[in-house]
């Protein structure tokens, strides 16, 4: 649609709409507001819209640039515009006879429910509510609306809180002794108006009589409201612009209260919880739109199909108007083709003649919202490409992991960060042993509540239904166990006290203890009291279907982060096309090796920890093959040893003395080694390829069981593999180069003993250190792929560690110094442009260089698209996050080409805005 969007050239203000005729269109959004272009939209299609007119965006930008004050032009365009409605409406604007109301909403380019002002009934006085009162027939209905206006303009344009007419309201119906405001009469509703006059008198206020000056300061009003604390708030979670401004649509009143032929309601063209193809809306009779939405009383079901359990006995809007019905029924079957997508409907009856009031594309949920996209491409309505980007990735979530049942009532006690989605509900329990023994044995269900988790309490996190912690942040431990698990996770929840050795953990002045119950939403991070009912997701055959289509759109391969063949088994049920990451440690803390591995730290010389080492080769060699196997031949890269060996030994002096006993060493010898290997700096300490340097034995013995493994499954089961041999944390060519040449010479000398021709591996490394992004060219002669790991190269771009601190880290990104969290996505100066460096350097030396991600960013929707223009082979990620992966990059294939400047550049402030930012 080719639509100006700007209103300077014509030097129009104003847009109206009505009679079959609108000025302005649907697609002019940002200069009508997303409300004000429906309305025109809807006119255009013939539909029975009261008349209005639109005051544009361009105006509220005007009156915040000039002092609140308005272009010189307007007032005519106004005055034209409304006598438009008169002719239309035949009726006057503040006329003794047949007075015109009308109503004055605002409207943005995006929604914004509930976040601004609206009035509704202007141009009621003394005077036109006498011509209400002959029009209507029906006084009582005339003073109810006056004292609705007055109530609404005193607060909204004066300042008067409505609390105080509300008051004054309800003392009228004590001092008449009756219960509802549909007992007040006539005379009743008079007086209070006349009160109501009083409250804005002694107030200091004057309430116009003139229905002009009401009109200026309704417009005035809603402009300032877009300035409110709560509009202010509003935009900034939603990440809408102050720029913007608000449009503001004056339209002719329709009423739903003028008697039992009347009615206002709200409606979906299809049922936004479900996505089912069915017209799903509650109305009421005698009521005005504010009634149905304030719940005051109980709305009654446009339909059979939208009855519930509480509006069992109500009779349908299709029973009581059916005329009405059958011509809304029209209304929404008209909408729904020309929009495209599911509608959001008000409609008001009055006198049984039916008005649309708005339409907009309806809010769903994530279940809906598949089911509304594919149902509509085989109703040949949107393409596939649409059904596509119509789904938000991280909606996907949603429908991968339990949520929280939407009717169930929460007492939230505390908020922590949402690290891994889903909700869990179990009794708490502070210690991971227990944990898997009130599990395994007692079949109860557990909330794991920790400080913090470490790779030792792997085997209670696996069996809790959810993991809270009261320190670390999104890439904690926690979180990305919990994450790589598909398990709902709390963490960096700063409110809890917790006290393992008493078993208590206070929040607030509640304590809660061992056994009691608590439920978790780690996908937003509430902490809630006690049990609260989930319900649990199946991927249905829309799902699927739309993976099948994502799967022809898009260009970038999706792999996935799994050390285990459950983990592998998951990713590869969701589509997963090869694991981009084994991380290999978790191995070593199986329960059956971990005192081998931790004799071989223990052990002092090259023989020892070889030793010890061969207790663990098979074991890890069954792992591997358990994972091959599972991936049926799709590429699979491990990672040998990263973590600081510090890791694997107990840190507290009992379990210490225990390990002592198990492995017959003396106390004193293991704790003055566990103190020697403590790293200040977990993060750049003795880890990664360093310790490959110091102890090659480690490495050699994982080469060799990698390709053990591989051989073992050649022969026996004529699989086809090639592994992929990552060495972790490279800051230099040297380091890889030394590592990569003896983990050769092992591989190549395991393949010998094998005897078997034609085994091929590949040996690459992660780029996780920014001197590894800057020296990629020299890196990529040594290495045959490269995959980022954003972890820590976010982590040593930035010099932040988000899994130190996560409190500090919220306090020093609520500074904003930053236009968005530097962790959150790839697209901005820093971590992106040493990724674009590095690819640009690695392919310079190694033009085939393979090149992926293995970062947490692998399953963010914006770093997927960044990684698809940035020309990477894959992403991977935690096994539920891949459905999320494989629909961004298919949206990203569809939003356009691989390849461009990726990262923006910051933007330069132009002199005119920074004047104007000083003057606010
Ligand atoms: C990374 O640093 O991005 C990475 C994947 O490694 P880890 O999270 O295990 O340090
Ligand atoms: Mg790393």
């Amino acid at each position: 649609m080719s639509t100006k969007q700007s209103s300077k050239a014509t030097g129009r203000l104003v847009y109206s709409f009505g009679g079959g005729k609108a000025d302005g269109n649907e697609g002019m959004k940002n200069l009508l507001g997303g409300k004000g272009a429906n309305l025109h939209g809807m006119t255009q299609l013939g539909l029975p819209v009261p008349p209005g007119f639109t005051i544009t965006t361009e105006v509220c930008t005007h009156f915040y640039s000039n002092a609140k004050s308005y272009p010189k032009a307007l007032e005519s365009q106004v005055r034209t515009a409304l006598s438009r409605i008169e002719k239309t409406m035949h009726r006057k604007f503040g006329g003794r006879k047949n007075p015109l109301l009308v109503s004055v909403r605002s409207g943005a380019r995006a929604s914004m429910p509930g976040m601004m002002d609206t009035i509704l009934n202007l141009g009621l006085n003394d005077e036109t509510v006498l011509g209400l009162v002959e029009e209507s027939k029906d006084p009582r209905f005339a003073y109810d609306s006056y004292r609705r206006f007055i109530t609404m303009y005193s607060d909204v344009v004066l300042g008067i809180h409505a609390n105080q007419f509300e008051s004054a309201f309800e003392d009228k119906k004590s001092e008449r002794g009756i219960e509802a405001d549909t007992d007040l009469t006539a005379e009743d509703l008079k007086e209070i108006v006349a009160h109501f006059k009083q409250i804005v008198r002694l107030a200091g206020k004057h309430f116009p009589e003139d229905p002009w000056e009401q009109l200026w300061g309704a417009v005035g009003a809603v402009f300032s409201s877009w300035m409110s604390a709560r509009a202010i708030t509003y935009r900034k979670l939603n990440s809408i612009p102050e720029a913007w401004g608000t449009a503001v649509t004056v339209q002719s009143m329709v009423f739903g209260n003028m008697g039992d032929d009347c009615a206002t309601g709200v409606a979906f063209t299809r049922d936004p919880s479900t996505g089912a193809k069915k017209f799903f809306g509650e109305f009421l009779i005698n009521a005005q739109g504010e009634d149905v939405v304030a719940g005051i009383r109980t709305p009654q079901p446009i339909n059979e199909a939208s009855r519930h359990a509480g509006a069992k006995a109500l009779p349908t809007l299709e029973q009581m108007m059916p005329k009405a019905y059958g011509q809304l029924v029209k209304v929404y079957q008209k909408l729904e083709k020309h929009y495209r997508d599911m509608q959001d409907i008000e409609f008001t009856i009055e006198r049984n003649r039916l008005y649309m009031l708005q339409t907009r594309n309806g809010k769903r949920t994530a279940a809906a919202s598949l089911k509304i996209a594919c149902d509509m491409v085989r109703e040949k309505l949107i393409t596939k490409q649409e059904a596509i980007t119509r789904i938000q990735p991280e909606q996907l979530d949603q429908l991968l992991h339990p949520t929280l049942d939407p009717k169930a009532r929460k007492d939230v006690l505390a908020k922590g960060l949402p690290a891994s989605p889903g909700a869990a509900t179990g009794q708490i329990v502070f210690d991971p042993d227990l944990a898997e023994e009130w599990v395994k044995n007692q079949n109860r269900k557990v909330i794991l509540v920790r400080l913090e988790t470490s790779p030792e309490d792997i085997h209670g996190m696996a069996v809790a239904e959810g993991i809270l912690t009261a320190r670390g942040g999104m890439t904690s431990h926690a979180a990305v166990v919990a994450r790589g698990m598909g398990k709902c996770c709390v963490s960096g929840c700063a409110a809890l006290k917790i006290s393992a050795e008493r078993k208590e953990l206070n929040i607030g002045n509640l304590m809660l203890r061992e056994g009691d119950y608590l439920t978790l939403d780690g996908s937003t991070g509430e902490v809630i009291r006690g049990q609260v009912a989930t319900i649990i997701p199946t991927l249905n055959q829309d799902f699927r279907e739309l993976m099948k289509w994502v799967n022809e759109f898009r260009e970038l391969g999706v792999r996935t982060n799994a050390d285990t063949p459950n983990d592998a088994r998951i990713a590869r049920g969701f589509g997963a096309e090869g694991i981009g990451l084994c991380r290999t440690e978790h191995m070593f803390f199986e329960s059956d090796r971990i005192d081998a591995v931790r004799e071989m730290i223990l052990a002092d010389t090259h023989d020892g920890r070889v030793r010890a080492l061969e207790k663990i080769l098979p074991m890890q060699k069954g792992d591997f093959k358990g994972i091959f196997r599972e991936m049926k031949g799709f590429p699979v890269t491990i990672r040998l040893l990263d973590p600081p060996l510090h890791e694997f030994i107990p840190h507290t002096d009992d379990e210490l003395k225990s390990l002592a006993k198990r492995i017959d060493v003396p106390f004193d010898r293991l704790k003055r080694k566990a103190e020697s290997l403590h790293e200040f700096n977990p993060m750049l300490g003795h880890r990664g390829c360093r310790l490959g340097i110091s102890y090659p034995e480690i490495y050699r013995t994982q080469v060799r069981a990698i390709i053990e493994a591989v051989c073992e499954l050649v022969k026996s089961e004529k699989m086809k593999i090639v592994p992929e041999i990552m060495i972790p944390l490279v800051g230099d060519w040297r380091e890889l180069k030394y590592v990569g040449d003896y983990c050769r010479e092992e591989a190549e000398a395991a393949i010998a003993e094998a005897g078997i021709k034609g085994i091929e591996y590949k040996i690459g490394t992660m780029i996780e250190l920014p001197r590894a992004a800057l020296t990629s060219a020299e890196i990529a002669e040594h290495g045959e792929f490269f995959s980022f790991g954003t972890n820590d190269l976010t982590q040593t771009t930035y010099g932040l560690s988000r899994d130190d601190s996560g409190m500090f880290l919220k306090d020093y990104l609520d500074a904003k110094i930053y236009e968005r969290d530097p962790f959150a996505s790839l697209d901005q100066p820093g971590v992106g442009r040493l990724m674009e460096f590095s690819i640009a350097e690695g392919r310079r030396t190694r033009p085939d260089l393979k090149i992926g991600i293995c970062g947490e960013h692998g399953g963010d929707p914006s770093s997927v698209t960044f990684c698809h223009r940035a020309g990477l082979d894959y992403v991977s990620c935690s096994p539920y996050r891949v459905p999320i992966a494989l629909l961004a990059a298919a949206q990203a294939a569809i939003a356009g080409p691989r390849g461009g400047l990726l990262v923006s550049k910051p933007k330069k402030k132009t002199p005119k805005t920074k004047k104007k930012a000083q003057r606010r």
